[in-house]
């Protein structure tokens, strides 16, 4: 059973120039489509009307949701936008059929600020995907980041990167990419960044679970990134428990190439604060969520380009670029200006979403 056309010609312009260009895309596909649909729109800035759009299409009362997420970080949200496009102009031609008990939840620009001023964290430095965690305890500890986060403030880059190259000899790739990117609590200027309290992000997230009472529904979420991993590859990536029902059933629906950060055999390290686990406490083994993560030009070039934008926003760090510089680069690494890396993400994210589906309806074609 087909659900959504792999094949079907795409026009490059679903991947937006800007925020409110993809804010308008979307809007414009929405108005278009024929099939039972409510929005809701979550507004961050009345001024600047930057805001999460959201959309249930299909039954109120499906026992089965599939669920898009783009722009958790902000930057990298052209990608996403494109694949909800994508989705919303395949359901408009008949191209793309829900299943009579399964509903569709997009949640688009999930992170507008960042989204519209090419950053990846909030417009309180806050990483969104490492804000999930519980605010009521002892804030986590990455201790690795505390060794690294004098090597960062290193204003000269060849002394800057002579000495993290040296910590990197020292423990280790796996070990430096969770001091780095793993999250942290300690240093708000810092890369990575969790936060001290729930962000806007989190908070749409939560009232979506419970507005729609997701909890009681089987879900298969799909968040979208870019920016990590081999060039045009689209990993799965599943940070469930190695050991969880929900691993079964992602590997069963997406195959074994399914990444697990808990085993080393992902492009992604274990985290801090994921957005998966604020969705992880509300599945049963039955559901999972995974991130679709796209390549694109590699760990070292994430890690230096979010350096320079952090210093061009800090403001007074001498050499720094100016904002907009630092956004084109931010824009250069997340989002590639290539057709080739534009095709690979629409055709491998309709075949996730086809698998997606036919997971939710049992038939999943990895299990036969
Ligand atoms: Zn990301």
């Amino acid at each position: 059973m087909s659900y959504i056309s792999l094949l079907q010609a795409f026009s490059e312009d679903i991947f937006p120039k800007d925020y409110r260009q993809a804010c308008d895309l979307w809007q414009e596909a929405l108005h278009r489509l024929s099939a039972t649909h409510h929005q809701n729109d979550f507004t961050l800035d009345h001024v600047q009307e930057l805001r999460c759009q959201t959309a249930w299409v299909g039954p109120d009362a499906a026992p089965k949701v599939l669920v898009l997420i783009s722009g958790t970080h902000g930057v990298e949200g052209y990608a996403g936008s494109a694949v909800e496009l994508d989705c919303l102009r395949q359901l408009d031609t008949g191209l793309l059929h829900l299943p009579p008990d399964t509903a569709l939840l997009l949640i688009h620009a999930l992170n507008p600020w960042g989204y519209a001023n090419y950053r990846r964290c909030d417009d309180q430095g806050i990483d969104v995907n490492r804000n999930f965690i519980d605010f009521t305890q002892p804030l986590p500890e990455n201790p690795g980041y505390l060794e690294l986060q004098p090597l960062l403030g290193i204003v000269d880059s060849a002394v800057r990167e002579r000495a993290i190259h040296s910590f990197r000899n020292r423990v280790g790739q796996r070990e430096y990419e969770i001091a780095y990117s793993g999250g942290q609590y300690a240093d708000p200027d810092g890369p990575f960044y969790g936060g001290s309290g729930p962000s806007f992000s989190r908070e749409v997230i939560e009232g979506l679970i419970n507005g729609f009472r997701l909890s009681e529904r089987q879900l298969a979420v799909i968040d979208v990134h870019t920016g990590l991993g081999p060039y045009g590859y689209g990993e799965v990536i599943c940070d469930h428990p190695a050991d969880s029902g929900s691993v079964r059933t992602a590997r069963q629906w997406f195959g074994p190439g399914c990444g697990l950060p808990d085993r080393g055999t992902s492009c992604s390290v274990p985290k801090l604060g994921l957005l998966d686990y604020g969705w992880h406490k509300v599945m049963g083994s039955e559901s999972c969520f995974v991130t679709l993560e796209f390549g694109t030009l590699g760990t070292d070039s994430l890690f230096a380009v979010l350096h320079d934008e952090a210093c061009a926003w800090r403001g007074g760090v001498p050499d720094a670029l100016s904002k907009d510089e630092a956004g084109a680069r931010m824009e250069a690494h997340f989002n590639p200006q290539d057709i080739g890396w534009r095709e690979a993400v629409i055709f491998r994210a309709r075949q996730v979403i086809q698998q997606a589906f036919q997971g939710l309806s049992g038939n999943s074609g990895a299990a036969k």
